[in-house]
């Protein structure tokens, strides 16, 4: 019998960090701009991204130098997931954290990195980069409740 991976055996608190960095789908749902409306707190998602993405990779252009530039970017730990309630639901972290699989699609699971792309469950080449905003608020123009819809496969 094959042995289990390391995502169904070890809790996210247990895992190296090999094991919980390779857990990101690259799908660069995280590195949107949000907003959180005032009223009902709910935080909604743009389709603007963070400076530092790359838009068809979606990827950090300098992840170990990134709060260097963008200081408010979120270390993700596992101690901190529950907190982040605007994490997208297909998130691996959010699903492990929440008792689920990864998807069907999940470069772990595949084997390929561009299965996340070709799902359509990333970002790639669906953004427009702040850096094109003339005011930061310009993004409220670019909200994109779709974005956070569950796109993951159960
Ligand atoms: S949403 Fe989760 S899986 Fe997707 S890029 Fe961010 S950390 Fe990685
Ligand atoms: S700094 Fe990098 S990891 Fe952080 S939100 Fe921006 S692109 Fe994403």
């Amino acid at each position: 019998m094959p042995e289990k991976p390391f995502w169904e055996t070890k809790t996210l608190d247990q895992m190296d960090a090999v094991e919980w960095e390779s857990l990101c789908d690259g799908c660069g749902l995280c590195c949107l701009i949000r907003f959180e409306d005032e009223v009902t707190g709910v935080i909604f998602p743009t389709r603007v991204a963070c400076r530092l993405l790359d838009q068809h990779l979606c990827t950090c252009k300098d992840y170990a130098n990134r709060k260097t530039y963008v200081p408010d970017c979120i270390k993700l730990t596992p101690g901190n997931i529950e907190a982040l309630e605007w994490m997208p639901r297909s998130c691996a972290y959010r699903r492990l954290h929440e008792g689920r699989a990864l998807p069907s699609w999940h470069p772990l699971v595949t084997g390929d990195p561009n299965s996340v792309h070709a799902a359509g469950v990333s970002v790639r080449d669906r953004t427009v980069s702040e850096t094109a905003l003339d005011d930061p608020d310009d993004a409220l123009d670019f909200l994109a409740p779709d974005l956070d819809a569950d796109r993951s496969d159960g």
